[in-house]
């Protein structure tokens, strides 16, 4: 396998049977990355102490989590290799595998509704909740000026206010008056840039109304800023029309019990999350997103929909908001994300999340396929038996000789690894 031949095409086969180097080489030739990102990647405890000690407080080391590629995924036409930052065995190899099963059918197609974050101004001790509502919204103007204000250079690049909105909530301490400002955070994931513009318009708020402001903050129910995909399995490509209809009666088993639908989009967020930390974006504010806009309705339903087209085919769609960035926060800092980010090739956050969307996808088809024909535990339990024995000391080549041992014995645990390796290793 050249680089040449390989080099726009995510259709590889065999990655994983590369050497770690060997996979280096490949990604880097398919992404023509600089030297200084090739360098990084074969770099893997790659965060300077200096570094990282400014990234956060009382730092005192860092925690290294594999970083894998999926490959096969073709989102919008365009061929993508996928880096995946995760400590979970079978998740990137369910990714690249519902992916090759799409691949010949166009892969992924996505839009987005745009790249706008909420912040929100709390406004309390408020007696005319109705006329202090209007006072706010009759300012629009003047609360654009003061959010655009705030970040020239978000404006400059295209971003900056949007829209307001103001509403009444009433809680069992009174109503409460909640200010929406609608912030066109463009490639950044915003919520530095939209905090800061709510805590300056606040004052403003108190003062127009006679009220008490009292939390600034973004929402992370980010539902301007929702991304789509979507992508057809051809009933061929999944095995038939049984294990198509057996999708479907899982989907619609996560899709109206809120007990399944946790695991259900758990499992999305295998894939989700796993870009989003590659990329040194922010996991938890992606996380807490796609659970409130899953419960938007009311009840916690899945994050994907399926059915079945006229031909007979599995169609698969879902919809989250996803707030990451190119810029900001630990994305233009952290060497890896950088190399990582260069991989995708993205030149947009849209770019981006339109990527990770339909990863979220592909792991909830190879999910739901798993659960449906063999279940979950042979795709990992492989794996997870490597684990085990590497729990138990295994080294070299002992790992998948043990592990290979205590699958075909069913008895994945550590006291089956330890004994399996005393066997192996035979008397001391
Ligand atoms: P940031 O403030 O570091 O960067 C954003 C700024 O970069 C913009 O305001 C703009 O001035 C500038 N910029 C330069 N080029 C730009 C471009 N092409 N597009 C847009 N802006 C550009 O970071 P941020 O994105 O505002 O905030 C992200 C960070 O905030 C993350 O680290 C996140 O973890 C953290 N955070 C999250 C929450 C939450 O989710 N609830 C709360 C507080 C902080």
């Amino acid at each position: 396998m050249t680089n040449d031949a390989t080099r726009r095409t995510s259709r590889i086969s065999g990655f994983h049977k590369l050497g770690v180097e060997e996979r280096i080489d490949l990604v880097a030739g398919f992404a023509d990355l600089e030297d200084e990102h090739r360098r990084q990647l074969a770099r893997p405890s790659n965060i300077d102490t200096h570094l990282a000690d400014h990234m956060i407080e009382n730092m005192v080391t860092t925690i290294a989590v594999p970083v894998g590629i999926a490959t096969n995924m073709r989102v919008d036409e365009r061929d993508v290799l996928v880096p995946m930052a995760t400590e979970e065995s079978s998740v990137i190899a369910a990714v690249g595998n519902s992916a090759r099963q799409c691949y010949e059918s166009g892969g992924f197609t996505t839009s987005m509704s745009g790249t706008e974050m909420i912040a929100q101004i709390q406004l309390l001790d408020i007696p005319d909740p109705v006329r202090a509502r209007f006072l706010i919204l009759e300012r629009r103007a003047e609360i654009e000026r003061i959010c655009n204000a705030c970040d020239p250079i978000l404006v400059s690049l295209g971003g900056g206010f949007r829209d307001l909105d103001v509403r009444l909530i009433g809680t069992d301490s009174g109503c409460m008056v909640i200010t929406h400002i609608v912030i066109d955070t463009h490639d950044a994931m915003g919520a530095n840039a939209v905090n800061s513009m709510a805590e300056r318009l606040a004052p403003d708020i108190a003062a127009w109304t006679g009220g008490r402001t009292l939390l600034r903050i973004l929402s992370n129910l980010a539902d301007r800023r929702v991304v789509r995909a979507r992508a057809t399995w051809t009933c061929e490509a999944i095995g038939g029309a049984e294990i198509r209809d057996a999708m479907i009666a899982a989907y619609k088993f996560a899709d109206n019990d809120p007990y399944r639908a946790a695991t259900h989009n758990k499992g999305i967020m295998n894939g989700i999350s796993a870009v989003v930390l590659a990329t040194g974006n922010d996991t938890r504010a992606v996380e807490s997103g796609a659970h409130a806009f899953a419960a938007r309705t009311g009840r916690y339903r899945s994050l994907t929909q399926w059915e079945v087209t006229s031909g007979g085919d599995l169609a698969g769609a879902i919809e989250l908001p996803l707030a990451v960035g190119l810029v900001g926060g630990a994305v233009k800092i952290h060497p890896t994300a950088r190399a990582l980010l260069a991989i995708l090739q993205v030149q947009t956050a849209g770019e981006l999340a339109r990527i990770i969307a339909a990863v979220g996808l592909a792991q909830n088809f190879g999910a739901m396929k798993a659960l449906v024909t063999e279940g979950i535990q042979r795709g990992h339990m492989s794996l997870h038996a490597q684990n085990v024995a590497f729990a138990a000391g295994a080294v070299g080549d002992e790992v998948a000789e043990v592990a290979r041992r205590i699958i075909d014995r069913k008895s994945i645990n550590e006291a089956a690894a330890r004994a399996a390796l005393v066997e192996l290793r035979g008397p001391a």
